[in-house]
């Protein structure tokens, strides 16, 4: 059996195995968005945080990724 777990993690790439959520309805925001973005934590953290800045008018600060990153779930 563990032989067979082993090759299940050599042969599944750990970017599927662990993919992160931004869910922009768990936001504070002042504009109702319903936008989704999924991905790798670093993958998502970018996207996300462009979005707060563009679309919401959060400033570009280090506060806001941590802040885009304490809500990031893991994909179900
Ligand atoms: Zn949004």
């Amino acid at each position: 059996m563990w032989r067979i777990l082993i090759f299940i993690s050599i042969v599944t790439p750990s970017y599927m195995a662990t993919r992160k959520i931004a869910d922009c309805r768990t936001m504070p925001s002042t504009k109702n968005c319903s936008l989704t973005i999924a991905g790798t934590e670093e993958e998502v953290l970018t996207v996300a945080t462009r979005h707060a800045i563009e679309e919401h008018g959060h400033k570009d600060t280090p506060e806001l990724r941590e802040e885009v990153r304490s809500t990031l779930q893991d994909e179900k």
